[in-house]
């Protein structure tokens, strides 16, 4: 029965993807788990693993969710996308994996409770050595859960993924949007290789169809260890094109997010040749569009103390000057010289960064802002 199986495999060239104890069947949604840690009570700590085959060939694509275990709409999206329906047409490989932090995901936190740092920085990457550890130093201190596991699915990812959209969420009230990491290099001989990886990814922004926001610039994206995320090791240390999307609220599922995610990660499998037809276009959540390349900044800040009521959306576009917000004190009256905040450039609202309590020289809004940044850079010195 094997033998068969592995012939008729061969003829049509559908290759096996193994992740954890699931194992790919030709037109078939197989389910496993992938091993994470022993708990110090007995239990195993397991990702959940769903691989979804087409029985025609064709590349094989990652969706990862929940990393951040309070981020729920991208595990909503995969259970939604991965569904017997998806067979139908589908050409290649789906490796979905609905929570990448189970333990954040019971307890409704961003971290699992028994690491202190951000799961998201785990995945291997190029050594930074102002911030990581000396060979001697990793040698005398075992690895985090994390740090461990991490390196063990990034071998997977780096053996079958051909694309990876990792699945976010921002905030209370935010925006759906892509981030753009930077391709970074380390000769000058890898360059045409990096212009062509940055050429495939943004090809890959564009169809998914959120807004699409540059990451930090290489610097501060290596002292963030953002190369570490899930999809910065998969597109700067596995040269895949690799993407984060952000979708909307944190703490619970956004119906308006969520079906941005479903049509975007049709689309991204449109893209690659998996599924037939052309790119829909996302209307449930705005998707701005500015004439220029744009990065993240929080701005304004306000200039005072005080009840802040807010006069823009997450995805409204505004221009320099624009009123932001305003600052009452608590009977609701002006403060005098100070209640009117200013968008302080052109750009976009990505998130409301206060509820009503606002205190002198705080951020009021996380905005997309003008970046002239170059997309392909060196790794720093
Ligand atoms: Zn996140």
């Amino acid at each position: 029965m094997t033998a068969t199986v592995d012939i008729l495999s061969d003829e049509i060239k559908i290759k096996t993807v193994r992740v954890g104890s699931a194992e790919s069947r030709p037109g078939e949604i197989v389910y496993g788990w992938f091993e994470l840690a022993q708990l110090p009570t007995g239990h195993t700590e397991r990702i959940p693993v769903i691989i979804a085959q087409g029985r025609e060939p064709g590349p094989t694509f990652w969706f990862t969710a929940n990393i951040h275990g309070n981020e729920l709409t991208g595990m909503a999206a995969v259970h939604d996308i991965v569904r017997p329906a998806l067979l139908e047409n589908l050409r290649g490989t789906v490796v979905a994996l609905p929570s990448l932090n189970p333990a954040g995901l019971r307890t409704n936190q961003r971290v699992p409770y028994f690491e202190t740092q951000d799961p998201n920085r785990s995945f291997p990457g190029y050594n930074n050595p102002d911030t990581d550890p000396t060979t001697a130093e990793r040698q005398k201190h075992p690895p985090s859960i994390y740090d461990e596991a991490m390196a063990r699915l990034f071998e997977c990812i780096r053996e079958s993924a051909d694309f990876l959209v990792d699945l976010h969420c921002y905030g209370l009230q935010a925006a759906s949007f892509t981030i753009r990491d930077r391709v970074l290099y380390h000769d000058e001989s890898d360059r045409a290789e990096a212009e062509e990886l940055f050429r495939r990814m943004d090809e890959l922004c564009g169809a998914f169809g959120l807004g699409v926001v540059n990451e930090a610039e290489a610097r501060r994206y290596i002292d963030q260890k953002l190369h570490r995320s899930t999809s910065g090791a998969a597109l700067n240390e596995s040269r895949i094109p690799a993407i984060t999307v952000e979708l909307g609220l944190i703490g619970g599922v956004d119906p308006d997010a969520l079906a941005a995610a479903r049509t975007g990660m049709l689309n991204s499998l449109r893209w690659a040749g998996m599924l037939p037809g052309m790119v829909d276009k996302i209307t449930s959540v705005p998707v701005p569009q500015p004439p220029f390349s744009t990065r993240r900044e929080n701005s304004p800040r306000a200039q005072a103390s005080g009840i802040l009521r807010y006069h823009v959306r997450p995805g409204d576009m505004v221009s320099q000057g624009d009123i932001i917000a305003t600052l009452t004190d608590i009977f609701g009256n002006p403060i005098a010289e100070n209640s009117e905040i200013r968008a302080e450039s052109d750009g976009w609202i990505i998130s409301l960064s206060r509820g009503a309590i606002c205190y002198q020289g705080q951020t009021i809004t996380n905005m997309a802002v003008r970046d002239d940044n170059p997309m392909v850079e060196h790794f720093p010195a």
